[in-house]
């Protein structure tokens, strides 16, 4: 067995956004730090890699942010999206973080830019990074390396080693490596299929839905280290089954598709399941506030399989998925090319067209083109199906991250039996269930771990070292929880 010689102060486990926000935090703090990344280089920075912007609170026009997105806006928007299902105390502190963060990371090396034009209206709400998530990450790691941060890549570390609530080793096979505090930001478990079949069962066709499903990003976050904290009884937040899935492409690849496998236009038509049938309101609401339920609820269709389906007044209004659609001079044509029942498939238009009311496009707003005693209701932006060409794109679930995490309070050190360890701590997707229950909103993932991701390195350096250097990062977290 070989053991670290020099103890270190902080250890931090992952290399994504949350686990690279905490190691520089720690290390701006005075400590000493090491990163374990379970990836190899190329493929380092895990989901946070896959990602283009943050939400960001503000109540002025900001440099790139247009507007203001004040506090409570954003709190009635995260109220709205989980139902409910939030700490409001842990989603405030994540906002107000959200409100001065973006400094800091320009500091790191971070360059911001204005939203893309396309269907999700980000411009007010989300900073987009320059270069998108990839860009971030490599900034960060060159930050990291810079202020002396050891890195360490094909790390996947296996078990924690855990005494009295306190952590003492993490063992990467025979190593062990001790360090006087920890941060887990090892992600979720949503690459881990088998996990994912328990969770998710069998449906009532016998189906085992979750075999269909594709994982947008990282193939590393197998969730090793979450079941080892729930097997030494760290307490846990979360429905194994909630996460933030989105209708992608059926012909993505089963990892790291990314964002260009989406399929955008759902809100500008109607969907069909493999049956032909409806079955939710494609226009419920803004796509950023609803896009990232659609995964679930083709998951719940039989074949965990649906259909997008648009005509010729909808192109150009959303970003082009990377795969093109079917095309069709006609609606039977295009109902044979997707291998739907043609009857049937017309009957739903038709009875889709009829229940349009004449109203005043605007994809921009909640506009007034709704539907009429038609179920399940489309409530904005109904317009006929009726000009071709036609367009179908086939869809299956993508996840994105899964929901179920470390129970923690604004500390975010991790509490076995409702008791708070003094030197371990959570962050990013380990402990995002405390803010989402349910549901999601754009840019939202990564204002959690960079939040959470910041307390935590500072909260691992404070309780790693007898005498912080460092003050100004305590002080700044400081500020953000009150
Ligand atoms: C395609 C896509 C697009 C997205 N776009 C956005 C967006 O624009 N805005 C937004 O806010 N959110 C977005 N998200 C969600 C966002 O990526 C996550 O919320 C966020 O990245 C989570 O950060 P994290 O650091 O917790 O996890 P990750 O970034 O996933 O990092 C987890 C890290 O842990 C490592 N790891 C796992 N297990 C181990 C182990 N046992 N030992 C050592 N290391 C381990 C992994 O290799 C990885 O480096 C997107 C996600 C995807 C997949």
């Amino acid at each position: 067995m070989v053991t670290f010689s020099v103890m270190l102060d902080v250890l931090i486990i992952g290399g994504g956004n949350a686990a690279l926000c905490a190691a520089l935090m720690a290390r701006e703090a005075g400590a000493s730090v090491l990163v374990l990344e379970a990836a190899p280089k190329l493929w380092r920075g895990g989901n946070s890699a896959h990602t283009r912007n943050l939400r960001c609170m503000h109540d002025a026009p900001q440099d790139v942010l247009t507007e203001a997105y004040p506090e409570e806006e954003f709190w009635q928007d995260l109220l709205k999206v989980t139902g409910g299902q939030t700490n409001e105390q842990m989603a405030r502190l994540a906002i107000r973080e959200s409100s001065h963060c973006r400094d800091w990371m320009r500091k790191h090396g971070v360059h911001f830019q204005p939203s893309l034009s396309g269907t999700l209206h980000l411009s007010r709400t989300n900073a987009f990074f320059m270069g998108g998530g990839k860009a971030l990450m490599n900034a960060y790691y060159r930050s990291a390396e810079k202020l002396g941060v050891q890195i360490r890549y094909e790390s996947p570390v296996d078990r924690l080693e855990i005494e009295n609530g306190q952590f003492v080793a993490a063992h990467i096979g025979k190593e062990r490596i001790t360090a006087k505090a920890c941060v887990v930001a090892s992600g979720g478990f949503e690459s881990n299929r088998e996990w994912l079949r328990e969770a998710w069962g069998q449906n009532e066709l016998g189906e085992w839905p979750s075999d269909n499903f594709a994982i947008r990003g990282t193939r590393f976050n197998m969730g090793v280290l979450l079941k080892d904290l729930i097997a030494q009884g760290a307490d846990t937040i979360g429905d194994p089954t909630q996460s933030h899935s989105v209708a992608i492409d059926a012909r993505a690849p089963l990892y790291d598709g990314g964002i260009c496998t989406r399929v955008d236009c759902v809100s500008l038509g109607v969907v069909v399941n493999k049956n032909a049938q409806r079955f939710y309101d494609e226009g419920e609401d803004f796509w950023p506030k609803r896009y990232a339920i659609w995964g679930r609820l083709v998951a719940h269709q039989p074949g965990q399989i649906a259909h997008s389906i648009i005509d010729a007044k909808a192109v150009g209004r959303f970003m082009p998925p990377v795969f093109p659609g079917e095309k069709a001079d006609s609606l039977p044509e295009l109902a044979q090319k997707l291998g739907l029942d043609v009857d049937a498939f017309i009957k739903t238009i038709n009875d889709y067209n009829a229940a349009c009311q004449v109203g005043t496009f605007d994809h921009a707003v909640l506009d007034d083109c709704h539907t009429e005693g038609l179920q399940p209701a489309k409530t904005h932006w109904a317009r006929p199906i009726d000009t071709a060409p036609f367009y179908g794109y086939t869809l299956k679930p993508g996840i994105t991250f899964t929901y179920l995490g470390m129970k923690v309070g604004e500390s975010t050190a991790v509490r076995f039996g409702g008791v708070e360890s003094t030197n371990l701590f959570a962050a990013g997707e380990m402990m995002a269930g405390n803010v989402l229950g349910k549901g999601y909103t754009a840019g939202v993932g990564m204002t959690i771990g960079t939040a959470f991701g910041r307390i935590a390195g500072v909260n691992a350096a404070s309780a790693a070292m007898k005498n912080i250097v460092n003050l100004e990062n305590i002080k700044e977290v400081q500020h953000a929880a009150t």
